[in-house]
């Protein structure tokens, strides 16, 4: 399993670093053609506008709409991937809304068929305005959806990168698992 990590700019480092933990092979990715034959994405934290603006400039933001396989955004790039960017999954997210007072904390997140808490580090997190009726809510934080899927779309707006907690990793790979299922 290749899993490439969009390597623009942000936390992509600590993506390669948890990918490579969990025994995968993880690649940064540049330009469009690295895409090809990927098993997964993952959009990291940073700079959504910075990382939308270089996307456009390597043409990643039509590759990345094309690329066929699951998708992992992380914070910014739960931004970059909701209804009003790119447009891969059906979420509408209000960018630097989650922390108007506090703008940057870390709290316990109950996800969803984990028994035991993820330890959620939020960094000028996003907050989801809204969601359409495919998107499962995996995780809350006071009424606020924090972890979201829709097919084989995964999104955060924490950063489990910066964990040693790598379950949410995984369930990325079990994603994974499952479209090669479909696809072979
Ligand atoms: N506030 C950033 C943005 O708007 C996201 C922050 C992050 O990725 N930690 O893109």
């Amino acid at each position: 399993m290749t899993i490439g990590v969009l390597a623009l700019q942000g936390a992509f480092r600590e993506h390669v670093a948890m990918l490579r933990r969990l025994g995968v092979e993880a690649v940064e990715v540049r330009l469009p053609p690295q895409l090809d034959g990927l098993d997964g994405l993952v959009i990291p934290g940073g700079e959504s506008t910075a990382m939308l603006r270089l996307m456009g400039l390597y043409g990643l933001d039509e590759a990345i709409r094309a690329f066929p396989a699951p998708l992992f955004g992380t914070c910014a790039g739960m931004i970059v991937l909701d209804r009003e960017r790119l447009g891969l999954i059906d979420l509408v997210v209000e960018r630097n809304a989650f922390g108007r007072q506090v703008a940057s904390f870390e709290a316990p997140i109950g996800i969803e068929g984990d028994d035991e808490p993820f330890p959620g580090v939020f960094i000028r997190a996003p907050w989801v305005a809204d969601a359409g009726p495919g998107v499962a809510i995996l995780a809350e934080i006071d009424g606020h959806p924090v972890l979201a899927r829709e097919g084989r779309v995964l999104v955060a707006s924490f950063h489990p990168e910066l964990t040693d907690d790598t379950r949410v990793h995984e369930r990325f790979l079990q994603i994974v698992r499952e479209e090669q299922g479909v696809r072979t």
